[in-house]
């Protein structure tokens, strides 16, 4: 973590929000002129993994709709959301936090019922999961009983703050706190990649797929840099969709204003979200394969062991000398990723 937001979210427990939010729109401003040749977009994560075949029926790009619910005004705001969806044509998956607000298992019943996901955001909403491993596994034991209970196929970390290697102790098919770029996230650090990949760990059979979000988060945009539209969405959905990757996105009922009144401080009007989807609707119809986290999670294991098994009937061809072209071309078969040093 950089100096500077390491000094803010030490002290950010001692700030009233509202100036941690004045000092975090000065670091944003700031941050971002620097980064502007890495945000919205890093030519740098645009590359297929090697190997890579591509979606579903042939699509273009994959889309991956999730929420995390950061408070009980967000828990709020759930099914309303919910409705925004189902009425465009859309599903998602909702991330709670368990232990931060209350939960009423009606609701997260009535989400599954009507098609959507349910994940776990965390347990409590901050950023001391990594002062020690007891520390973690303490917290892991309590968030996998929550996973079972809920039967959730993933998380994501509070504050995007991961530690992948620790994530094994996590019993998931998927981990989505990570980004292909994103600076201005107290773990600045982007994994490069629009496109899923497996992690892996060192002394453990245990693997998961990691999906990196790849278009902004709405707190950013609207909250922090006070966009005023959907400009920077459009333009990233672009460009993802043209290097056919996954678009996803993490958005928060949260910070939705829903009621089509004044906009409160930490809000910004749905309509915006909605904006965004009506265009990925119109603009590239029949273009995405429009999956939930979880289903997109099952089918990159399975194309990794495609892959391997290609990549294995592939030696063995060239072993017994029945090929000549592909295997001389040199391709390497690799979905997997690995872990990654984030
Ligand atoms: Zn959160």
């Amino acid at each position: 973590m950089k100096l500077r937001n390491r000094i803010f979210y030490t002290l950010k427990p001692f700030i009233p929000r509202i100036m941690q939010l004045f000092l975090r729109r000065k670091l944003v401003q700031h941050q971002a002129e620097r980064c502007r040749d890495v945000w919205p977009i890093d030519e740098g994560a645009a590359a297929a993994p090697a190997g890579w075949t591509g979606w579903p029926e042939g699509k273009r790009f994959a889309l991956v709709l999730t929420h995390d619910v950061d408070t009980a005004r967000g828990f709020e705001r759930c099914l309303a959301l919910a409705d925004v969806e189902e009425r465009l044509g859309f599903r998602s998956s909702f991330n709670f936090v368990p232990l931060r607000y209350t939960i009423a298992e009606a609701v997260l019943a009535k989400l599954r019922e009507r098609g959507f996901e349910i994940g776990v955001h965390g347990l409590y909403h901050d950023g001391k999961y990594y002062e020690s491993r007891d520390v973690f596994l303490e917290r892991a034991e309590k968030i996998n009983q929550y996973l079972k209970k809920w039967d959730c196929a993933g998380y994501r970390a509070p504050c995007m703050l991961h530690k992948l290697d620790w994530f094994h102790d996590l019993n998931i098919e998927y981990d989505a706190s990570t980004f292909d770029t994103d600076p201005f996230e107290p773990n600045a650090c982007g994994a490069r990649t629009i496109f899923p990949f497996m992690v892996t760990g060192e002394g453990t059979k245990h693997r998961y797929v990691e999906m990196p979000y790849t278009l902004p988060q709405d707190f950013t945009l609207f909250i922090l840099m006070r966009e005023q539209g959907i400009d920077v969405w459009r333009r990233k959905l672009e460009w993802v969709a043209s290097h056919g990757g996954v678009v996803l996105m993490n958005t928060h009922p949260d910070y939705m204003n829903m009621n089509g009144q004044a906009c409160g401080r930490e809000e910004y009007p749905v309509r915006y979200y909605e904006q965004i989807l009506r265009h990925i609707r119109d603009a590239y119809q029949g273009q995405y394969w429009h999956v939930l986290p979880r289903d997109l999670a099952r089918h990159w294991v399975q194309a990794a062991h495609d892959a391997r098994r290609d990549a294995r009937t592939l030696r063995m061809l060239v072993s017994e000398g029945q090929t000549s072209g592909a295997a001389g071309s040199g391709r390497i078969i690799n979905l997997e990723g690995g872990t990654r040093p984030l």
